[in-house]
């Protein structure tokens, strides 16, 4: 077993590192993260520097213009990008764009790359990924209604959906919605690209979530379709294929968000040990002298290291075994490393104390805004409940 990172992963992990401490750290206190429109447009600049550096979305396919790591690479990779909470948008790759585009890849008729995929992949248009609906159970997707009925040569969708993640300003979204009513469960829904400017198809609001709606790329949509009418080649792969497309966007999708929580459990184990080294709680002492502070640290740097581990060793066996060999790792990794970001992050905010309940650092952004962790992507109790499964099976 050979844990050495490849030489030239060392060296574009310190090269990303250097970046993001120079070009993104500085500047947090000026990312209003609430204006995520100006805030992305804000972003531009940085973006065009990331793809001068030869960094543009490391995860996705070199044929679309991505640098196509494997796995593994991706992940060391993204734990230094993730340590900016804007790190994902400006190195393009961010969700859902970096799934929607997987997808986009792996069963896009040849119109749909040219039209979608590309400026997609570029970065020059975003896009939205619409399952949830309102009305039904999200953590049950085999439930979801919202219909798409054959009409002449076009679909028409009726659908009242939220959650829909960067909706706001997004080009197009991937509308899942049932084509085949009468199929059994899993083979009812479909996945249909629907341009966000098709008329019936409106943005309720952006949805506050923990107090702070967003906007942009940095929100997360309640959308309505009424008799929404795209042509049926608008289709992504086989009608009633949509949980099968689901899986294998949810997949890698699930490793993409780990890896991202282990950047952000790497900065706040940062911010603490700053803190706790300045920070004069009596004469002569700082919060790094008190034990219970180094426990903290020790408790946070071990769970951390441990879901790091194991997010490592999942992305390995996607990598050179397959996902279906992967799947149990997959379920441990995404309730795991959600539950241990919410404690470091927690933890971090403590050793702030009233620091760390303010916006001068990232971490109460963090805080209020991974708590989704536990619940998108499958629930923790979803994950557990299948794993326990599967685990009592074999
Ligand atoms: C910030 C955020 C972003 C999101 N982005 C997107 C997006 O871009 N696109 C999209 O389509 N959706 C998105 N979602 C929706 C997300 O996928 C759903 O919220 C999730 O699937 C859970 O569905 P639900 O909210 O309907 O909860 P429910 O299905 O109502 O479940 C509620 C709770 O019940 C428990 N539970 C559920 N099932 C079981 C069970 N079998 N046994 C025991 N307990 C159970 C869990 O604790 C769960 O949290 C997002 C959600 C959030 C919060």
């Amino acid at each position: 077993m050979d844990f050495a990172i490849p030489e030239h992963i060392q060296k574009m992990r310190a090269d990303i590192r250097a970046f993001v401490d120079a070009e993104l750290i500085p500047r947090e206190a000026d990312f209003d993260l609430n204006d995520g429109r100006a805030l992305e447009a804000s972003l531009q600049a940085v973006r065009a520097q990331v793809k001068a550096n030869g960094w543009w979305a490391p995860g996705l396919p070199k044929d679309v213009g991505g640098l196509g790591l494997p796995l593994t690479d991706l992940a060391l990779i993204s734990e230094e990008v993730a340590r900016s909470p804007v790190g994902y948008f400006c190195f393009g790759m961010q969700a859902p764009d970096m799934g929607n585009a997987e997808l986009l890849h792996m069963f896009g008729t040849d119109e749909q790359i040219e039209t979608w995929l590309k400026p997609l992949a570029a970065g020059d248009i975003r896009s939205c990924f619409g399952m949830t609906d309102k009305g039904t159970a999200g953590s049950n997707p085999t439930l979801l209604n919202a219909p798409a009925v054959k009409d002449g040569d076009d679909y028409v969708i009726n659908a009242h959906k939220w959650f829909t993640s960067s909706y706001d300003g997004a080009a197009f979204c991937i509308v899942m919605a049932v084509t085949n009513p009468d199929a059994e469960p899993h083979s009812r829904a479909s996945m249909i690209i629907v341009p966000t400017d098709t008329p019936g198809f409106e943005m309720v609001r952006n949805i506050p979530v923990m107090g702070e709606s967003g906007g942009g790329w940095f929100s997360h949509s309640e959308i309505k379709l009424t008799d929404v009418r795209v042509p049926q080649t608008n289709i992504l792969g086989e009608e009633g294929a949509g949980f099968l497309l689901a899986q294998k966007r949810l997949g890698p999708g699930r490793i993409h968000h780990c890896q991202r929580w282990m950047g952000i459990c790497n900065r706040a184990l940062e911010l603490m040990k700053q803190r706790a080294n300045e920070r004069e709680i009596k004469p002569g002492e700082v919060l790094a002298d008190t034990q219970i502070v180094r426990q903290w640290m020790a408790e946070c740097t071990t769970e951390y290291m441990a879901a790091r581990g194991l997010i490592l060793q999942a992305a390995w066996t996607i990598e050179q075994r397959g996902f279906a060999e992967a799947r149990d790792m997959v379920s441990m990794i995404k309730f795991h490393a959600a539950n241990v970001t919410q404690k470091v992050l927690d933890t971090a905010i403590q050793l702030h104390g009233g620091l760390g309940m303010t916006d001068d650092t990232p971490i109460a952004y963090w805080w209020r805004h991974e708590r989704a962790a536990r619940i998108f992507d499958g629930p923790d109790e979803v994950h557990k409940l299948s794993l326990g499964k599967r685990l009592l099976r074999q």
